[in-house]
Parts: C-alpha cells; structure tokens; sequence
C-alpha cells in the first residue's frame, strides 16, 4: 500500500509538542520521587552538630541504610511496664535508652557519647549475666536495675509535636556511632554514668565494691546544666525521720543541732561518712535517708531546721550527662568527651576480636546503678 506523503511543517510541530510533552512528564515523575525520598544529602550530622530533619521519623531500616550499617545483634528487653520480654535489635534498644536517660535537647556531641556509654554498658552487663531482676532477660527498662528506656509511644506522648525532630536527633546520634563501644586493656567497660558530677567525677571504690581504672574521679568544669538543690527539714521531721531508721542514734530534739556532722569527705567533696549522734551512716545511707541528689553535700542549721546543699545528681560515677553536654557546647566531640570521662580507654568495634570476652568483675550494686534522674 502506496503511504500517503506527510507535510514536512506538521511532522515537526507534532514532534516538538511529543518532545515538550516527554520533558514535562520527566520533570512531574522527578518531582513526585523526591517527595518520597529521604533527603539523605542533607541529614548527617554537619561538622557543628547541626542535623537536618527527615520527616516523618525514620524507620530503623532507613538509618541502617543511611549509615550503611548491615550488623545486628539481637537482644532480649524485658519491658517491664508491659511485663513482657520483647526480642530487639541492639541498635534499636540504644535509641529507646538514649531517649530516655537524656533530654533530646542536649548537644548533639553528648547525644552521641552517651550513645555509645549505653551501648557499652548493655553489652558489658549482658558479658556478666544480663539483668539481675529478670533471669530470661539481657537487659530491662528499669532504670532502678538497668537503663531507663521509651517505646516509640511513649516518645510520641512525651515529645508530642516533637517526636519527629527529637527522634531524628536521637537516632543519628545512635546510628553514627553504631557498634562503638568502650574498651580498657582489650575488654569492654562497665560504663557508668550519671546526671550530674557537681564538677568532679568520683572513684569507682567510693560508691561500688571495686576500684576500676577507668573508672577515677575527674573534673568536670562544664557542667550544663550545674544542678544544685537544697533539701530542707524542720527539727520535728529531721527527729523524726532519724529516729525511725536509726533509732540507736540516740537523736532527740535537744541533742540534734550538735548530733548531726560531716566526719568524713572525699577528695571530690561527696561524704563519706556522716555521725548521727552515738552512730555513724554513709554518705549513701544519708543520701538515701534524707532524699538527697547526690552524696555532695553541706549543712547549715537554719532557725526553723536543718537544709542540705546538695551540688550534683547521681552517683558520680563515669560519665557526667550535664559535663558531656557543657564539653560539646565547647567544641568537643564525642570521642573527646568519653576519653575524658573514661580514663585511659580506647572506643573500639564491637564484635572484634577480644571485645566480647569477659573483662574483670562488675562493681556490686550496692544502692542501685542508676537512680531516676530528673
Ligand atoms: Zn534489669
């Protein structure tokens, strides 16, 4: 069949109007894709710690490809809020524990050290035992027995408009520093830490059982925020309260004023020993007698009672989460941060060779590991 010959000014307007309508097309498809994707360019870290937002909140899957992380450790958490053992990555957990043992709002240099002081502290507890509470269990959400933790919804009802910004941050915080953990002498640290030092660390042995190298008391000059409380008692309740625990004390409302005394302090200025009247309590059973933040502490009668100065909160022990936050304000990095609070480690890979082996005893929990931090 003979084709019917096409005029020449036709055939090229149809095609630049086919042409225009493929780049329209392309740029529509190009438009639609983008929305969709995460804008990987633009959310790691940037050398001032500043992060952009991915919204929504990432899923665990979109950090592990973000970071190019393809390890996993499975771990067993028992919820106790749920009363219920949960199978959970590691990495995961570490951003349930981060969320929950520091605010969001902290820098995000002190996001990533207390990252890698959890994750060190849950592998190391899981090398000697796991939780003590719940024998099934590596690990629980307590924070009287293990680390504080928050489930996604409990994230989403305290963060509320927030979630999505505070769990970005806290997230690439884990994810950036995924598998690090700290090491002393090839084996993993029992990395303690706590809120605040009052601006000195304290040694190991003065508040556990064993005096570890890493674990020595250091200053702390930037702690951000300093936390400083008094807690008062007028002389009835004082007399009151000693008396039903430490009935041999002898403490009466006319012997107190000169009944009560700082016998001994430690080097840091926490006290070691306190005398009440004919007996003799630690700075820890007087923390814990009269609620106290920390074991740093003053007193000073007043005329009503008596008020304690207490400077800190914590046991003082390893990190400080207020120092590390003041030190990244400064300009340090996360790395600086733990060398500083973690004396004489090196931060490793977890899974290499030696690192998973047990390392010396952990300390006896004597009053608790962590205490609810405010
Ligand atoms: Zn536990």
């Amino acid at each position: 069949m003979k084709r019917k010959k096409q005029n020449p000014v036709i055939v090229i307007a149809l095609s630049a109007v086919l042409f225009a309508l493929c780049v329209l097309l392309f740029l529509l498809l190009r438009a639609i894709l983008s929305g969709r994707e995460i804008r990987t360019d633009s959310c790691k870290p940037s050398a001032a710690g500043e992060i952009a937002v991915m919204t929504p909140a990432p899923t665990l899957l979109d950090l592990y490809a973000y970071f190019d992380w393809t390890e996993t450790t499975r771990i067993k958490v028992y919820d106790h809020r749920a009363d219920k053992l949960v199978d959970m990555d590691l990495e995961e957990y570490i951003v349930g524990v981060v969320s929950a043992e520091m605010p969001a709002y902290y820098s995000f240099e002190a996001l990533k050290a207390q990252a890698v002081a959890s994750r060190t502290y849950t592998l190391y507890s899981m090398a000697h035992g796991g939780c003590h509470t719940n024998p099934d269990a590596d690990v629980c959400t307590n924070s009287k027995c293990c680390q504080a933790f928050s489930t996604h919804e409990r994230m989403q009802n305290t963060w509320k408009n927030d979630y999505a910004d505070n769990y970005n941050r806290v997230a690439q915080a884990v994810m950036g520093t995924a598998g690090e953990v700290l090491v002393y002498d090839g084996k993993l640290c029992d990395a303690l830490y706590h809120a605040c030092s009052g601006g000195q660390t304290e040694d190991s042995e003065h508040v556990y059982a064993n005096a570890l190298p890493y674990l020595r008391g250091v200053s702390s000059p930037y702690e951000d925020p300093m936390r400083e409380d008094d807690a008062a008692f007028d002389t009835d309740a004082l007399v009151e309260l000693i008396a039903a625990k430490y009935p041999e004390s002898g403490i009466t409302k006319d012997n107190v004023r000169d009944g009560i005394a700082i016998e001994k302090a430690y080097e840091s200025g926490r006290v070691e020993t306190l005398r009440l009247g004919k007996t003799t309590i630690t700075g820890k059973q007087a923390r814990n007698l009269f609620g106290l933040r920390s074991t740093m502490f003053t007193v000073e009668w007043t005329g009503k009672g008596i008020v304690f100065h207490v400077k800190g909160y914590g046991h003082g022990v390893g990190l400080s989460q207020n120092g590390a936050n003041g030190m990244a304000k400064r300009g340090s990095d996360y790395r600086e941060i733990l060398l500083h609070y973690y004396t004489g480690v090196s931060i490793a890979d977890y899974g290499a060779d030696g690192i998973t082996e047990k390392a010396s005893p952990a300390p006896q929990n004597t009053d608790g590991l962590f205490v609810p931090e405010g």
